[in-house]
């Protein structure tokens, strides 16, 4: 069973990042999988034992910022402690932002989570839009790429422990110069990519199905389709 919790569905949903959450849902559909997802919208509190992976999706600034108060002041705690046992933590975009310390955008600085190290600043310069693809590897020596598509005005910077998710093999990242995309540590990953994400890397859906519920050896399917439109994102970022 996976046990999915959505934090403002209808807030942080830009690019249809809602498909993320279908993907999963389907794919432990076809495999007999139960699933079983939750929305956590502003003022609701969340139990840190009720679910295996809590999904933060993006969000544009006016929503984030509403967004943000609301995760501090009554989510904060128990992201913490669903972190710290383990369960995965996944923001994309508006909400790998809040992961983090702060989002400056001029003269207000909107609060983040502090899971991770990091804090954005929304700058002067252009926003950072296009098709992107990054290496990374989720387990010791499994190299593979992940495909999407980027949009945002912030810039992330990350604290000098922590570790970016991906490496960039074309597009912006993080902040369009340092090379590096995303943020993972242990169980709390963050990543600018939409696309939406998981439609177009099923391997990442399963990764993530797989270890939010700990099964070893998830059952094959036929991913054809899926394949193709992985294959059609890498294309599109230029990366064969
Ligand atoms: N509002 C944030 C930014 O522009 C995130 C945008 C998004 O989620 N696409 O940086």
């Amino acid at each position: 069973m996976l046990r999915v919790c959505a934090l403002y569905p209808d807030l942080m949903n830009i690019y249809a990042d809602r498909g993320n959450l279908l993907v999963l849902e389907r794919r432990c559909a076809w495999r007999g999988i139960g699933f079983d997802v939750r929305a956590a919208g502003l003022g609701d509190a969340v139990d840190p034992d009720a679910h295996d992976l809590f999904y933060l999706g993006g969000g544009q600034d006016r929503d984030q910022r509403l967004c943000a108060f609301d995760l501090v002041q009554t989510k904060r705690d128990a992201l913490h402690a669903a972190a710290a046992r383990g369960a995965l933590v996944l923001g994309v975009c508006g909400g790998f932002q809040l992961l983090g310390h702060a989002y400056a955008l001029g003269d207000e600085e909107i609060p983040g989570l502090g899971l991770v190290d990091l804090h954005t600043v929304r700058g002067a310069g252009e926003r950072l839009i296009g098709n992107v693809a990054i290496e990374v590897e989720l387990e010791p020596g499994a190299r593979r790429v992940l495909a999407g598509f980027e949009n945002h005005g912030g810039r992330t910077h990350l604290g000098a422990g922590e570790r970016p998710l991906g490496r960039i093999l074309r597009g912006h990242g993080n902040t369009g110069a340092s090379g590096a995309e995303g943020v993972r540590r242990g169980s709390v990953i963050g990543t600018y990519l939409h696309g939406p994400l998981l439609p177009k890397n099923v391997w990442f859906a399963d990764w993530l199905i797989a270890t939010a519920t700990g099964t070893r050896d998830l059952a094959p399917l036929d991913d054809t389709l899926e394949e193709a439109a992985h294959a059609g994102a890498r294309r599109a970022a230029g990366v064969g």
